[in-house]
């Protein structure tokens, strides 16, 4: 065991002109998971996030509502904390940077960088709207290109030729603000120093634990260049803090935003003070005491960001004699099916949505985790490959193992397991497996490669369910001689259940809290769980209740449909139009790929096979497909002794509209050969293949 580490650990603070999106989740989620992960193994982690409130944007957007600015990043921070918890991101403390706390902690820094010599002072040309009495930054300056001509181009870039330029070069300014015709006045500006920290930033360029090599190669290639000074300060009217001192100017945004992060912690930990273990807040943050203390300081940051994290962020901290960070840890962008999240498309998906529709919130973690392997690489929601992915390993896989042993234990022992040392011949298989694993999982969780553990922990799925299928505790249970050998089936299966949950519990939160409770061992459930519960054997169950549930694809339809832009008509393009109706294919001509994907194909279990007596040709079936079981009737009575079916796999198209049938709804379709020379010939899938696995 590796001493207790004590971390300070933050998220990007989450800008407060909009709800949250699915984009913004993936390093709130990575966050989260790493928190829990890192406590379970028995460390002491302190998670901190606060909204990002100042700015112009947020002035003018208030304005707009009517509001003040301070009513307006209410509204948004109660919709930022509500999305946190209903995905489970669970920080100790959320805090705004426009609090008394922050202002004080920004005026004792910037005091501090003054007094060291890294605030320069001068005079600079600036757009200014006339009507409005507001410097214009570059965003907020529209004309046309001083390269191409093309009109309505904001002033740093031309988005026609790609040209980048300064506001001023500009020919027909306007203010997006006024409409008004900008003039250049002039205004004495504030600047932060940064070339006074290149020894600092050269360090950390060689230090692995600071970033990884992505984020140091970009480090490097600023490094390469002149580090020029940052322009810290704004005119009024602006919505943030004043610069101590000087009258109508105040501190740019990005100055004050990261220190949220320090002010959000000491407002936790002047909250809790017995939450720090004996130590203060300047522990975690004086370049001092931090050393001493062995504490580290971890931020959770997009790619988008970097330079503000990676350059100016640890200058400005160790220019007013705090620590640097310990480790950025930074996320790509999310993207979905393939493509920049676009709100035409309807991929510009809300959080919100997400749980409009219905849509598990430990399904979205699940995948993000599944897809991060702690690199800056963009993750890919593929919107399909999420149903087919969350259906199969979480419902299909792992919950299946519960939802088919509890049945037996529930109706035949009364909810009880049996002792595992009486069946020391497999043994404790599956917990010791698993507690052969933990030290990799935690590894892994460590250096966020989550991905990894999801693997591991499918792999454990797939070997119980290849156990329970070897074993056919629907045999065993036909047999009163063999009623020990059942009771041991399940108990190995359960209690190899409960021991991925514990692995996957800093993923699935939820899941891991209502199987403890299933369990009864409300012990582990919360902030008390700890890895070390891996293979603890749990003596009962209490009666079965849903874990979770597929998704259906129609839930997917409809989250792109409620996330489709509706402020523009929405026609189809004009080809669409007039494109004569396609023909269906002939029953012998190639179809493509997509024509095909279109059927769910899908590995049964025949649970219950029954002749229909009304029907000459028809047996009634119960499919078994891991999450569901499904009716089904088939013409094949003449060929099959419905005995011999039960217990054998089979495939089904899963996805056939259910038909009402005299005898009742047939909701499916099994696949059988036949032809003159002789059939039907049910199919079936060569050992190993699993009930609800999809056939492609
Ligand atoms: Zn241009």
């Amino acid at each position: 065991m590796t001493a207790s580490r004590r971390l300070l650990v933050s998220c990007a603070l989450p800008y407060a002109n909009g709800h949250l999106h699915i984009g913004h989740l993936v390093g709130y989620i990575q966050g989260d998971i790493f928190t829990r992960a890192l406590r379970m193994a028995g460390h002491a982690v302190h998670f901190v996030c606060a909204d990002d409130t100042h700015g112009t944007p947020i002035m003018l957007a208030a304005e707009k509502a009517g509001v003040t600015p301070e009513a307006f990043i209410a509204g948004i921070q109660a919709s930022h904390e509500r999305d946190f918890r209903d995905f489970h991101v669970a920080f100790d403390h959320y805090g705004s940077t426009n609090s008394a706390s922050n202002r004080e902690l920004t005026w004792k820094i910037y005091r501090a960088l003054d007094a060291g010599g890294h605030i320069a002072k001068r005079s600079i040309s600036q757009l200014y709207d006339p009507v409005k009495s507001m410097f214009l930054p570059d965003r907020y300056v529209k004309g046309d290109c001083p390269n191409c001509g093309s009109a309505d181009q904001y002033g740093d870039n031309c988005e026609v030729c790609g040209a980048t330029y300064a506001p001023t070069d500009l020919k027909n300014p306007r203010s997006v603000v006024s409409g008004a015709t900008p003039e250049l006045r002039d205004s004495e500006h504030y600047f932060f120093r940064l070339a006074n920290f290149r020894a600092l930033l050269e360090g950390l360029l060689d230090d692995p634990t600071f970033a990884g090599p992505g984020m140091r190669a970009k480090l490097g290639e600023w490094l390469t260049g002149e580090l020029r000074d940052w322009d810290i300060s704004r005119d009024a009217p602006y919505f943030g803090f004043e610069i101590p001192g000087v009258a109508g100017k105040y501190l740019y945004v990005w100055l004050d935003a990261p220190i949220g992060y320090l002010s959000a912690f000491k407002d936790y930990a002047a909250a809790n003070p017995a939450a720090l273990g004996g130590l203060a807040f300047d522990d975690f943050t004086d370049a001092a005491r931090a050393p001493a203390a062995g504490t580290e300081m971890h931020h959770f940051i997009g790619k988008d960001i970097v330079n503000f994290h990676g350059l100016f962020w640890p200058a400005v901290l160790a220019g007013s004699g705090h620590r640097v960070p310990t480790s950025l840890h930074v996320n790509g962008y999310l993207t979905v099916d393939g493509a920049k999240m676009s709100k035409s498309r309807g991929t510009f998906i809300s959080a919100r949505s997400v749980l409009a529709q219905g849509i598990n919130a430990e399904f979205l973690r699940y995948y993000f985790a599944a897809k991060s392997s702690g690199g800056i690489d963009d993750l890919d929601l593929n919107l399909d490959d999420f149903v087919a992915r969350v259906n199969a390993d979480l419902v299909g896989k792992l919950v299946n193992i519960a939802s088919r042993a509890a049945g037996f234990v529930t109706s035949k022992f009364d909810g009880k397991l049996c002792a595992p040392p009486a069946s020391a011949a497999e043994g404790t298989a599956f917990r010791a497996l698993a507690r052969g694993r933990l030290g990799a999982v935690i590894r892994a969780y460590d250096n966020r490669d989550f991905a990894s553990v999801v693997r591991t922990a499918m792999d454990l799925s797939d070997q119980i369910n290849q156990y329970w299928d070897q074993r056919k505790p629907w045999q065993l249970a036909k047999d009163e001689a063999r009623r020990q050998e059942l009771h041991e089936v399940c108990t190995h299966a359960l209690l190899g259940f409960h021991s991925i949950t514990v692995l996957l519990a800093p993923i699935l939160p939820k899941l891991a809290d209502d199987v403890a409770r299933w369990f009864g061992v409300e012990h582990q459930a919360g902030g008390a769980r700890r890895f070390a519960h891996v293979d603890d054997a749990p003596h009962s169950v209490k009666p079965y209740e849903h874990l979770m549930t597929r998704i259906d694809p129609k839930q997917i339809e409809a989250l792109v449909e409620a996330n489709k832009e509706t402020l523009q008509p929405t026609a189809p393009p004009p080809a669409a139009k007039v494109a004569p109706a396609k023909a269906a294919p002939a029953a012998d001509g190639p179809i493509g790929i997509e024509d095909f994907g279109k059927v769910d194909l899908r590995i049964a279990r025949i649970v219950e096979a029954e002749a229909v007596p009304e029907a000459d040709k028809l047996l009634r079936l119960k499919l078994d497909l891991g999450s569901e079981q499904r009716q089904v009737f088939a013409g094949i009575k003449s060929a099959y002794d419905p005995a011999t079916l039960v217990g054998r796999l089979t495939v089904m198209v899963a996805n056939l509209a259910p038909r009402k049938m005299r005898f009742g709804m047939s909701e499916g379709m099994v696949l059988a050969a036949s032809d003159e020379r002789g059939g039907p010939f049910l199919l079936a899938p060569d050992d190993g293949a699993l009930p609800g696995m999809r056939v492609k």
